[in-house]
């Protein structure tokens, strides 16, 4: 057999760092995964071929051999490659999984069950500062008659004729053999023919399932809490999956959140803004007073550090931000329109007119 240099298999230069190598291996395994190339011959080689590349370049006292003797140098040190692709991934599971997101043994892992999605709503001061509250969640367990085994109690279940209870198939393709789950008893290895009266022989059944959530102070719209192992069971044996519980926070008619800052408009009058005053000022803890300097503007921010929301994932709390505008009043009694007109004669500045009763009266 005529073998390819490793160094070109790989597309790396001869000096070619470790990691340089592993990112070049990357590149090819995913490009010729078997999962994504079914059936490809070409492909199964070239995935053969990059594997057995990295293992040798991967592998200092391989690398020095390959490096001085080439390949027959390695036969002498009795090295003969990869049988087939379970040989790959049991060499390079970790590999696999860094590459993957999940082990490389395909099968040979159980699954987990499936992860759940619950949208849950609260309060705006419940997001403020946390909660502890039940959730109902509809989900599956497993059916107690049979403890989740889907035969009726007593009751056997057959050996998968399909597999003969392996729970998975080979088929063998030229150089190499390719396990799946088999489709018959999806990878579990039985089949039931006298099903659990409870659960129709599905080892499970939908219920209704009461869950204690603490919610975290600081979360907010979009935070994602998860409940480990609360999500579905897994169908052989696996482990259950998780549950994310969703955030959603109502808005609030004073406060509005900025991540774990909050703002709140509070009206002030002319003569405040003029003067100075102390005034009243909402706070997450309740009212509280505030001192405003002479000559305030209307948009002004106060900032009242570590007043806001705490923060998730640190000790600290974001600031509240009081925005003072003025409200200007729609009516004003005799003698609150008397010392403005008389305020505006001082100002020197021009106002409407009085108006004049006379008409009024006369009409
Ligand atoms: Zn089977
Ligand atoms: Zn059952």
């Amino acid at each position: 057999m005529n073998k390819r240099d490793y160094y070109e298999v790989l597309e790396v230069d001869k000096r070619a760092a470790s990691d340089e190598i592993k990112k070049a291996y990357r590149k090819l395994a995913l490009k010729y995964h078997p999962d994504r190339n079914p059936g490809d011959k070409e492909a199964e080689e070239k995935f053969k071929e990059a594997a057995e590349a990295y293992e040798v370049l991967s592998d200092t006292e391989k690398r020095r051999v390959y490096d001085r003797f080439g390949h027959a140098g390695l036969q002498q040190t009795g090295f003969t490659g990869f049988r087939d692709f379970n040989d790959i991934f049991s060499s390079f599971g970790d590999i696999f999984e860094e590459f993957f997101g999940f082990g490389g043994g395909r099968g040979a892992r159980m699954r987990r069950g499936e992860d759940l999605r619950y949208d849950l709503t609260i309060d705006f001061m419940d997001a403020v500062f946390g909660k502890e509250m039940e959730i109902e969640v509809t989900k599956h367990h497993y059916c107690e008659e049979c403890r989740g085994l889907g035969t009726r109690q007593g009751a056997q279940p057959d050996i998968c004729r399909t597999c003969g209870g392996r729970g998975q198939v080979t088929r063998s393709q030229g150089f190499f053999s390719i396990s799946t789950t088999c489709p018959t008893c999806h990878g579990s290895g039985t089949v039931i023919t006298d099903p659990c009266p409870s659960c129709r022989g599905l080892g499970r059944i939908l219920g209704k399932k009461t869950l204690s959530l603490k919610i975290p102070g600081g979360v907010e719209t979009g935070s994602r809490l998860r409940l480990q192992g609360e999500g579905e069971p897994a169908d052989s044996g696996g482990p259950p999956g998780d549950l994310y519980v969703f955030i959603h926070v109502q808005g609030h008619e004073v406060f509005q959140r900025q991540g774990s800052n909050v703002i709140a408009a509070v009206p002030i009058t002319y003569s405040q803004a003029a003067l100075g005053a102390d005034i009243e000022i909402p706070t997450l803890e309740g009212p509280d007073t505030l001192t405003i300097p002479k000559g305030t503007q209307a948009g002004k921010e106060f900032r009242l550090k570590e007043r806001g929301v705490p923060m998730l994932r640190s000790k600290g709390r974001g600031d509240l931000i009081i925005v003072v505008y003025i409200e200007v009043p729609q009516t004003l009694s005799k003698e609150e329109e008397e010392l403005l007109r008389r305020l505006a004669e001082v100002e020197g500045v021009n106002v409407a007119a009085k108006k004049k009763r006379f008409f009024s009266r006369n009409k």
